[in-house]
This record gives C-alpha cells, sequence and structure tokens, in this order.
C-alpha cells in the first residue's frame, strides 16, 4: 500500500501513522523526522534546512525533492510506504507524480487528516517529541507514562524550537498558503479521504482503518 498523510502539523499525523505502519506492515516516510535526523547528525543537509525549519518555513523544493528521491529507492520501501509530511507544494506534487511514474508505482490514496486550528494551537504548544526515535507526546493529551521519557525506546523528551507560537502561527499559515491547495489537487485525482481528526486517538484510527481495509 502507498499513502501520501496529508494535513496541518499538529494534526495527528505522526500519531496515526504509528498505528497505520503496524497495522498494514508499511513505512512511515516523515521528511520533518529525516531533516531532524540530519540536524542532530551536523550533515550539510541538515544545516541547509535549519534556519528555514526554526523559523517554520518550507525547506526549499529542490532540496526536499532529491532528498525523497534518494530515501524513495530504499529497498525497505518495497512493501510500502506512508510519506508523512511530504508534498507540501504542488511543485513537490509534481515532482513525486513523475517519480512514481520512473517507477511504475500507484498512490493507493492520500489521507486527509482534518483538525480546526485553536485546536492545533493547543497541541502544538504542549507537544513533546523523543531526542532518539521521533514519537511525539502531549504533555495533557498523550503523556508518557514517566514524566520526560519515551515509553518505546526510554529516550529524553524535549519540545521543539518549532513549537513555540510564534513558528506554530507561521507553521499555520505556511500550510493554509501553499499545501492546503493539494488537497483540491488529489481530490480531483479522485483519491483523496478526509477524515475527521477531532476526538480520541484511537477513535481516529478507527475511522482511517475503515478507510484503508477498502482500498
Ligand atoms: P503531526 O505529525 O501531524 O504534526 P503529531 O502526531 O505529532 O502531529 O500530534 C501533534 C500533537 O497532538 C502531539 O502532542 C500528539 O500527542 C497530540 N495528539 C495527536 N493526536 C491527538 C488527538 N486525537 N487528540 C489530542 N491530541 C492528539
Ligand atoms: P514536520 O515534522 O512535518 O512538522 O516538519 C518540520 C519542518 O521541516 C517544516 O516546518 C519544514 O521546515 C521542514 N519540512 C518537512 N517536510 C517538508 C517538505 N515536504 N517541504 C519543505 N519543508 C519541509
Amino acid at each position: 500500500m502507498r499513502l501520501i498523510f496529508l494535513g496541518p502539523p499538529g494534526a495527528g499525523k505522526g500519531t496515526q501513522a504509528e498505528r497505520i505502519c503496524s497495522t498494514y506492515g508499511i513505512i512511515q516516510l516523515s521528511t520533518g523526522d529525516i531533516l531532524r535526523e540530519n540536524r542532530r547528525n551536523g550533515t550539510e543537509l541538515g544545516k541547509l534546512a535549519q534556519k528555514y525549519m526554526d523559523a517554520g518555513e518550507l525547506v526549499p523544493d529542490n532540496i526536499i525533492i532529491d532528498m525523497i528521491k534518494a530515501e524513495l529507492q530504499k529497498p525497505a520501501l518495497k512493501t510500502g510506504y506512508l510519506l508523512d509530511g511530504f508534498p507540501r507544494t504542488i511543485n513537490q506534487a509534481l515532482a513525486l507524480d513523475s517519480l512514481l511514474e520512473e517507477m511504475n508505482q500507484k498512490l493507493d490514496a492520500v489521507l486527509i487528516l482534518e483538525v480546526p486550528n485553536e485546536e492545533l494551537i493547543k497541541r502544538l504548544t504542549a507537544r513533546r517529541t523523543c531526542k532518539s526515535c521521533g514519537k511525539s507526546y502531549h504533555l495533557i493529551f498523550n503523556p508518557p507514562r514517566k514524566e520526560n521519557i519515551c515509553d518505546v525506546c526510554g529516550g529524553e523528551l524535549f519540545q521543539r524550537d518549532d513549537d513555540k507560537e510564534e513558528p506554530i502561527l507561521n507553521r499555520l499559515k505556511v500550510y493554509e498558503n501553499q499545501t492546503k491547495p493539494l488537497i483540491n489537487y488529489y481530490t480531483e485525482k479522485s483519491i483523496a479521504k478526509y477524515i475527521n481528526g477531532v476526538g480520541d486517538i484511537d477513535e481516529i484510527f478507527t475511522r482511517i482503518k475503515a478507510i484503508l481495509d477498502k482500498v
């Protein structure tokens, strides 16, 4: 199964991606996670991306497209994948279409997770992320069992620099202007599936599963 996960920052893509990937045996490919890993490792790509990420701006398309091109060639992705955080612009979507054509692959669905802005701000301001495995928590809605420690890998939790008020507001604006047009793009291709992203985490997964079981 090959999927795109589309939705504003804080919609719960990462949280649901974990469940989707383990249930359907596919791999999550999060461009945000890949960029953060590059930053931790001090690579050229990480250094290039830093100023855009901290300001809540998009990293330039050419950098992201080269990165995803390399990722999609990895043999582990043969069984399927869930693209989380990519594409984020019409140019990225067009580049992905060409890449898929070259690889003779087709997308099965584009999942669109819908959450209103007031709820996104509540989710993002109290998000905590694991330094080692990237899993996300919420101080109130989805806390770890032990304060500041990841349930899965025991890593330390931190607050992302872009999960502060100013970059959050900018990311929501960037989503509205640059990423939201993709909803129409995929709706016209008849592969968009809309999901109400408000509610209990398990309940939302049940909604997603009802769609994916029919894909
Ligand atoms: P995204 O990957 O779309 O940016 P995350 O999966 O990291 O979003 O979720 C954003 C924040 O909201 C995290 O703190 C997460 O724990 C929390 N969260 C995820 N799903 C829900 C939900 N259904 N209700 C409340 N909080 C949620
Ligand atoms: P995310 O983890 O998806 O919230 O992404 C964090 C940040 O990484 C974004 O605010 C962007 O700066 C950058 N980023 C991630 N994916 C992309 C993408 N597809 N295009 C451009 N920038 C991206």
